[in-house]
């Protein structure tokens, strides 16, 4: 995975039906087809479990990975009612998960929790998307930093591999609102994130991606951030019409 990789990743939370399918095609046929669309991108969907296998069977060696959006803390196989294990997720075709997004931390999830889950999705060969971000109040309060450092801190370590893991800034304030951040605070807490993730990892850091309220139109504001490796996309991405906006107006 390499560092100068721009990711589009979305995220269709509690969406879809076998026939949606045909978003994804849609969006596959634009990308095969857009001579812009060059290997320094990559689209990643999650779709909810139910779909995981038979959407990794159709894109297998198409331009689209598919993921998971989240895994149960325990790994391999367990008596834990509704719960799906990374290596379950992996054995239906997933390339990726989602862990640590902001709806599993406010339903329960710890940062122990987070880096078991993190720690058996590596072990399973699936790259890790690893969700952070302040709420409103910590923003309020100055204590965006403090909160991300800690967030990362308690889940990441030098011990796992920087490439298997792609870290998403998603300001919780942000997700589904509708608003998005100043330019400058948002390159700021880039600048800072990947600062962590350096002091971590050593020489590299995980890519990082903005998460939060990217559409078609707003796309045009983050392309400046050349810090940013890509977009965590929640809403705009069960559209094929709004997702294909995003990417090309993100290299247009
Ligand atoms: C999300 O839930 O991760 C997200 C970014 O959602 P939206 O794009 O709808 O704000």
């Amino acid at each position: 995975m390499a560092n100068n990789m721009k990711y589009f990743i979305g995220n269709w939370k509690m969406f879809g039906v076998p026939k949606s399918i045909n978003i994804l095609d849609k969006i596959n046929k634009f990308i095969k087809s857009d001579k812009k669309f060059s290997k320094k991108y990559k689209v990643v969907i999650t779709p909810p479990n139910t779909l995981i296998q038979s959407y990794s069977k159709f894109f297998l060696n198409k331009k689209i990975s598919i993921g998971a959006q989240n895994c149960y803390h325990e790994d391999n196989f367990g008596a834990n009612t509704g719960a799906i294990s990374s290596l379950m997720i992996k054995s239906v075709g997933a390339q990726y998960v989602i862990v640590g997004h902001s709806d599993n931390r406010s339903e329960g999830d710890t940062d122990a929790m987070l880096k078991s889950k993190l720690e058996n999705s590596l072990n399973n060969k699936l790259k890790v998307v690893f969700c952070i971000g302040e709420n409103k109040e910590h923003k309020l309060k100055n204590k965006t930093f403090e909160v991300l450092e800690s967030q990362i801190k308690n889940v990441l370590e030098e011990k796992f591999n920087f490439k298997d893991i792609i870290v998403a800034y998603e300001p919780i304030w942000s997700i589904g609102t509708g608003q998005i951040p100043e330019t400058n605070d948002l390159l700021k807490t880039t600048i800072f994130i990947k600062k962590i993730l350096k002091n971590i990892f050593k020489k590299s850091s995980p890519a990082v991606l903005y998460g939060g309220s990217v559409d078609g139109k707003n796309i045009s504001q983050f392309k400046k951030l050349n810090d940013i490796d890509g977009f965590l996309i929640g809403g705009a991405s069960k559209s094929d019409k709004n997702f294909i906006d995003i990417i090309k107006n993100y290299y247009k």
